[in-house]
């Protein structure tokens, strides 16, 4: 498959905030809309941390292949592209971390570049499809990186369907602009901001208001040291919804395999290294 034709994933990104900026004179304020907004964050939150990261990118646990196509829809209704680019360019940067290879790091990069400017930069548009060949053998997954504004489109379609066009701007508008940025930040702030458990190649951080925006992301220090775990807070106040709620999945037997951590052999280790 060639992802050569892909456009550019930058021009979406400015539209979406300038017909969000547009969209928000037609706004009207009430908590349920706030609510809506924020459960379509969440919703789609959870996509892209358990389907985009923990699965496709890290192959942290199994499922069958039916949820592995709904967390792929999940995650692309997120408008960050689909599930087989998303985890070449993570792939990527967990192979070249904050060096000068690193696509998006605040180290090398800077705060801008490392939040979203990366996005717009047309070389980034074409991955190395080597790289994720455990992705690209599946035509569904392929669909999705081929076809990515499909699922949001569906997404848009079903939130105007049962509340019109303010669900479409709570729902979509204003939480995939969040969405976005809440992302984001894992790049730009998580290898700047926090505190360093383990003595990582990379400036990756341990960071709780990163984490509580992306069900458990920001505990980066720990997912760069152990990256295949399915969990990622390793105490019991390092709070990782995300692992939360695979935990449950894997109780009801939807997802198998999760890879596990020795956490208090690895806090030891931490420990006594310093
Ligand atoms: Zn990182
Ligand atoms: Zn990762």
């Amino acid at each position: 498959m060639s992802l050569k034709t892909m456009k550019p994933a930058g021009l979406h990104l400015l539209l979406v905030h300038l017909i969000l900026v547009l969209a928000l004179f037609s706004a009207e304020f009430s908590w349920y809309w706030v609510g809506l907004a924020v459960a379509s964050y969440y919703l789609r939150m959870f996509g892209i941390t358990a389907g985009f990261h923990r699965y496709f990118s890290h192959k942290a646990f199994k499922t069958n292949r039916i949820f592995q196509f709904i967390l792929g829809f999940i995650g692309t209704a997120s408008i960050q592209r689909g599930p087989i680019w998303w985890a070449a360019i993570h792939r990527h940067h967990h192979r070249h971390s904050d060096t000068e290879l690193d696509i998006h790091s605040p180290v090398t990069k800077g705060f801008y570049e490392s939040h979203m400017g990366w996005v717009f930069n047309r070389s980034h548009k074409n991955v190395d499809l080597p790289t994720v060949d455990d992705l690209t053998k599946f035509p569904e997954l392929r669909w999705l990186d081929k076809y990515y504004l499909v699922p949001p489109a569906i997404y848009g379609l079903a939130l105007y369907a049962i509340w019109g066009w303010q669900g479409v701007l709570w729902g979509g508008l204003v939480s995939t602009v969040a969405l976005w940025h809440g992302t984001f930040f894992v790049n730009s702030l998580t290898h700047v901001f926090g505190s360093r458990r383990f003595n990582t190649k990379d400036d990756s951080r341990n960071n709780w208001f990163v984490a509580l925006l992306t069900l458990g992301e920001g505990w980066h220090n720990n997912h760069h040291f152990y990256p295949r775990s399915v969990r990622q807070g390793f105490t019991w106040w390092e709070i990782d919804i995300s692992y939360y709620i695979l935990m449950v999945f894997h109780k009801i037997g939807l997802i198998t395999d999760a890879k596990g951590v020795n956490v208090d052999h690895l806090l030891e280790r931490a420990k006594t290294k310093g």
